[in-house]
C-alpha cells in the first residue's frame, strides 16, 4: 500500500451460512432470520442433555461444493470434533466444528485484478444462538434466541495474502459471489449469513530489519464498510502503537478486538494471556466421513463455470481479448446475453462483443438499467451484426439502425429497408459518383497525384457525400484509388 510507512498483510476468516433447507443436525428449518424467538427448535439444537445429532447431507455436499468452486482438494478422510468454551448463546457448552482434518484444503480464489488469494481450509460447523441485550427500569437483561443455533456454517480461511483493505473487499466480494454462483449460499450480509474475522498486521524497515510485529484479528464483520474501516482503523493503531513504544513491541502473540462502527474503532477484547484453550477432541456422537470419489465428481459435474474460467475461455474460444473478456464477465447476465448472440451469429464473436461492449452498453448506462431490461434482444443483436457482417450495412448505418432498434425493439432488417440504409455495393453506383466526385474536386486529385495521399480522404468524402452513409466504403476507396492510378 503506497502512502503509509508499512505494509499491510491481512488474512481472512469467513464465516457463511449454508443455503440449507434444515438445520446442519437436526430438522428444524434452517432459514431463521425474522422468525419469532426460539420457534425454530428441538432438542438437538437446544443442547438438551441425551439428543443426539444426525448431520444434514446437503450441507455436506454444499460445503464440498464451497471448496471445489474455490479449488480445494478435498481429503479422503474427515470428522467432527468438539469445540468447548462457555457462552450463553452456546447451549451445548460447546459447537461441533471440525479440527484437524476439514473438508477442503489448499485452493485459491481469484480476484478481479488477477491476483490469486490462497485458501488455507474449509471447514463445516453449526452457527450459535443470538443474544439480544435491553434495559428496562434501569434493569440491564439479555435475551437469548436459539433460532439460528445449529444452521450449518462453513468457515474459509485464507493465507495472509491480501495486502490493502480494497484487496480485502475485493476478496470478499469475489467470494461472495462465487459462493451464490455455485448455489452454496445466499450470503445475505444484512441478515448475518456471511461474517467475516479479519487478521491485519503491519510490516516495515527498522534500522535496515523487518518488523512483523504480531497481528489483530478483528472478529465479525459484517459489511465491507465495516471491513474497509476496521482495517483502516486498526492498521494505524498498531502503527501508532508501535512508534510510541507500545506493547505492540514485546507482545509475543495476537490480540482479538471488536469493532465498533458507531465509535468509529475497534476494542480489545482479548490478549494472548486469556486466550481461549476450546480442549478440541473428537465429536463422539457422529461417526467420521469419507466422501465417495463418486460424490465428489459428481459435485464437481453440478458445478457452474467460474467468472475466471468463463473469462479464460471467452479469450481463447471467442479470441477477445482479456480486457473485453473481463468486462462481459463481470456481469454474469451481460455474459449470457453476449453468449447467445453469438450462438446465433457463430461467425462474428469479436464483432459482437464489441457491439455489445460498445453502443449496447453505453445505452443501457444512459438508462441506468440492467441488460435483463435491455429493449434490444441478442437475437436482435446478432441479427444486425448480420448484416454489417455480410456487407449489407456499413459501421455507421449500423449505429443509426440500432438507434431505432433501441427505441422500440424493431427488426434490424426492416429498419434497414424502411430508412433506406442498406449499404450501395454496387459498382456501377460507386464508381459513377466517383467520377462526379473526381471532376468536382480538382485541387484534391492534383494534391493526391503529387503524393498527398491524404487528399484522398477529401475524394472519399465527396463520394459518401452524394452516396450517404449507405456506401460500402472499402468498394469506394478501391475504385478511387483505381481510377486516380
Ligand atoms: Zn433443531
Ligand atoms: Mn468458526
Amino acid at each position: 500500500m503506497t502512502g503509509t510507512p508499512y505494509e499491510l498483510v491481512i488474512g481472512i476468516e469467513t464465516h457463511v451460512e449454508l443455503g440449507t433447507e434444515s438445520k446442519m443436525f437436526c430438522g428444524c428449518q434452517a432459514r431463521w432470520f425474522g422468525a419469532p424467538p426460539n420457534t425454530l427448535v428441538c432438542p438437538v439444537c437446544l443442547g438438551l442433555p441425551g439428543a443426539l445429532p444426525v448431520p444434514n447431507r446437503r450441507a455436506i455436499e454444499l460445503a464440498i461444493t464451497a471448496g471445489l468452486a474455490l479449488h480445494c482438494e478435498t481429503p479422503p478422510h474427515t470428522k467432527f470434533d468438539r469445540k468447548n468454551y462457555l457462552y450463553p448463546d452456546l447451549p451445548k457448552g460447546y459447537q461441533i466444528s471440525q479440527y484437524d482434518l476439514p473438508l477442503s484444503v489448499k485452493g485459491w480464489l481469484e480476484l478481479p485484478t488477477g491476483k490469486k488469494v490462497r485458501i488455507t481450509r474449509a471447514h463445516l460447523e453449526e452457527d450459535t444462538g443470538t443474544l439480544k441485550h435491553g434495559e428496562d427500569a434501569g434493569r440491564r437483561y439479555t435475551l437469548v434466541d436459539f433460532n439460528r443455533s445449529g444452521v450449518p456454517l462453513l468457515e474459509i480461511v485464507s493465507e495472509p495474502d491480501i495486502s490493502s483493505a480494497e484487496e480485502g473487499e475485493a476478496y470478499v466480494r469475489t467470494l461472495r459471489d462465487v459462493l451464490i454462483f455455485s448455489g452454496v449460499s445466499e450470503m445475505r450480509l444484512e441478515e448475518g449469513a456471511g461474517r467475516f474475522d479479519v487478521n491485519v498486521s503491519i510490516r516495515f524497515q527498522e534500522n535496515g530489519k523487518t518488523m512483523w510485529p504480531p497481528q489483530s484479528e478483528i472478529k465479525n464483520l459484517n459489511s465491507y464498510q465495516a471491513l474497509r474501516d476496521a482495517v483502516a482503523y486498526e492498521s494505524n493503531r498498531l502503527w501508532e502503537e508501535w512508534r510510541s513504544g507500545g506493547d505492540i513491541r514485546t507482545r509475543t502473540g495476537k490480540i482479538t478486538v471488536g469493532w465498533s462502527p458507531e465509535r468509529g474503532r475497534t476494542y480489545l477484547q482479548r490478549s494472548k494471556e486469556d486466550v481461549e484453550d476450546y480442549r478440541y477432541f473428537p465429536e463422539p456422537d457422529l461417526v467420521s466421513l469419507a466422501p465417495s470419489p463418486a460424490m465428489i465428481a459428481k459435485l464437481r459435474e453440478a458445478l457452474p463455470e467460474m467468472p475466471s474460467e468463463r473469462r479464460a475461455r471467452f479469450v481463447a474460444v471467442y479470441g477477445l481479448s482479456d480486457y473485453d473478456a473481463r468486462l462481459l464477465v463481470s456481469d454474469r447476465a451481460l455474459a449470457d446475453y453476449y453468449e447467445a448472440a453469438v450462438k446465433a451469429e457463430p461467425g462474428q464473436p469479436k464483432l459482437i462483443a464489441n457491439w455489445v461492449i460498445g453502443d449496447l452498453t453505453a445505452a443501457l448506462k444512459r438508462e441506468t438499467i440492467q441488460i435483463g431490461a435491455s429493449r434490444v434482444g441478442s437475437e436482435q443483436l446478432a441479427a444486425l451484426v448480420r448484416l454489417i457482417g455480410g456487407g449489407k450495412v456499413s459501421g455507421s448505418a449500423a449505429k443509426e439502425i440500432f438507434g431505432e432498434m433501441w427505441k422500440d425493439g424493431g427488426d434490424p432488417e426492416a429498419i434497414m429497408n424502411t430508412r433506406g440504409l442498406a449499404q450501395v455495393s454496387d459498382e456501377s453506383a460507386i464508381a459513377a459518383a466517383v467520377d462526379e466526385a473526381i471532376e468536382a474536386n480538382p485541387g484534391a486529385v492534383a494534391a493526391y497525384k503529387a503524393g498527398k495521399t491524404i487528399a484522398l480522404g477529401a475524394l472519399v468524402g465527396a463520394v459518401m457525400g452524394k452516396l450517404g452513409r449507405k456506401a460500402n466504403a472499402a468498394v469506394v476507396n478501391r475504385i478511387l484509388t483505381e481510377r486516380l492510378a
